[in-house]
């Protein structure tokens, strides 16, 4: 991978616009979770200590083109990170007519996705965000699977483009764990469905020496192996793929374990109870929500033995107490290995906060959709913009 990087570039005197990922969770017009908004600030001060006048950029929810809210406002992320820079960060609105700014300051734009055209990555958009700076800096590695018109055509447009510093890390550390891995190279895929993950499973089946899958995914592995998954969630459809998916591992002398036992419960709520049931008592009535301890020790062996973790997607419901335990169990199986482990997902990092065994864990993506895509082995398009400029 070859793009200029934000540190390689004199920045003095220059309008620096950064595109940042400051899609925060929000309550009561407030910032519920600043992770996003803290790993920003070191590009932030860099950009200012180098003499620049920052810019930046981000998207929030999903608001109607064309439309300006309050809800999507981006006024929260402003004051929350003025707080955290020590110095005010100015919300601007009808950004497009011009910003005044001067060395030193920061300007906080209003949501990109106020503006028509940016999902449709409208060049004419993009060439006049472009026109607001003399450097445009990339370093939102979450939204760098989306074409958008500042995430992708805004960095065909830019005077200079380049990568930030969260960017080229982030892209580092995956190549470097997905091009060199330590073998044995395990992947765990957990999460509600096959079919969000079908292309990732199947990519990391040829790239890993073992595969565990979790949770949903796992009840269609689970069927697919001929066991009764009860009113379990699973897709009956997608059970074929599973047959082969199975098949593709035993061709390459391995295996997807099946679950031994699994924790079941007759209706999918928090208070719900839980029983222990091997994998082939699941009763009929019955829906499996988190794996049993005895695979939970299976898997924490494999995950000792393994040179590389690969983790996406919780084996269970962990969001309710009484079916964490698996989820757990892997997470704390991960934390005290010694392999190079990596981790990406919305709710797997909600798990990994929620179990507090971030510092056991060598690289966190910070990306969901972007992370697993690079993990399929696709190409970002923002990255693909970035290498482009860096060619001509
Ligand atoms: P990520 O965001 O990390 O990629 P996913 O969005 O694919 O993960 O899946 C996470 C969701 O999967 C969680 O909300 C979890 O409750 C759910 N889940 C896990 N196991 C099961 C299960 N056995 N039955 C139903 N839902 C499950
Ligand atoms: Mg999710």
């Amino acid at each position: 991978m070859s793009f200029l990087r934000m540190d390689e570039l004199d920045l003095t005197g220059k309008r620096v616009m950064i595109r940042e990922d400051f899609n925060v969770p929000l309550d009561a017009g407030r910032v519920t979770s600043d992770t996003r908004l803290r790993a920003a600030v070191p590009t932030i001060r860099l950009a200012l200590d180098r003499g620049a006048a920052v810019i930046l950029l981000s998207h929030l929810g999903r608001p109607v083109e064309g439309h300006y809210s309050d809800e999507f406002s981006l006024a929260p992320v402003a004051e929350h990170l003025s707080g955290l820079l020590e110095q005010p960060v100015r919300l601007q609105k009808n950004w497009l007519d011009g910003i005044d700014i001067q060395p030193g300051d920061v300007v906080l734009c209003e949501n990109v996705r106020f503006n028509p055209g940016e999902k449709s990555n409208d060049d004419a958009l993009a060439r006049s965000m472009a026109s607001l700076c003399d450097i445009f800096v990339m370093d939102a590695f979450g939204t760098a699977h989306r074409a958008q018109a500042s995430t992708e055509a805004v960095i065909r447009f830019a005077p200079v483009a380049c990568a930030g510093p969260l960017l080229s890390r982030e892209l580092y550390e995956l190549e470097s764990a997905l091009t060199e891995p330590e073998r044995p190279m395990l992947a765990i895929v957990g999460g509600s469905k096959v079919s969000t993950k079908l292309t990732v499973l199947e990519s990391l089946m040829s790239r890993v020496d073992e595969l565990i899958v979790g949770g949903g995914i796992a009840n269609t592995f689970i069927a697919a192996s001929g066991f009764d998954v009860g009113k379990s969630l699973y897709e009956p459809d997608l059970i074929h793929k599973a047959q082969r998916l199975i098949r593709m591992a035993h061709r390459k002398g391995g295996e997807i374990p099946i679950p031994k036992d699994v924790v079941v419960a007759t209706s999918f709520t928090k208070d719900a109870e839980a029983y222990p049931r091997l994998v082939n008592q699941v009763q009929p009535d019955e829906m499996i929500l988190d794996i049993g301890p005895l695979t939970a020790v299976d898997y924490a062996s494999m995950i000792q033995g393994a040179g590389t973790v690969i983790w996406n997607g919780p084996v269970g419901v962990f969001e309710f107490s009484n079916f964490a335990a698996g989820t757990r169990a892997i997470a704390d199986a991960i934390e005290v290995s010694s392999a190079f482990s990596i981790a990406g997902g919305g709710d797997t990092l909600a798990a990994i906060e929620q179990f507090g065994v971030a510092d056991g864990i060598s690289y966190i993506s910070t990306g969901g959709g972007a992370f697993l895509e690079y993990v399929e082995g696709k190409t970002l398009p923002a990255v693909a913009a970035l290498e482009s400029r860096f060619d001509g």
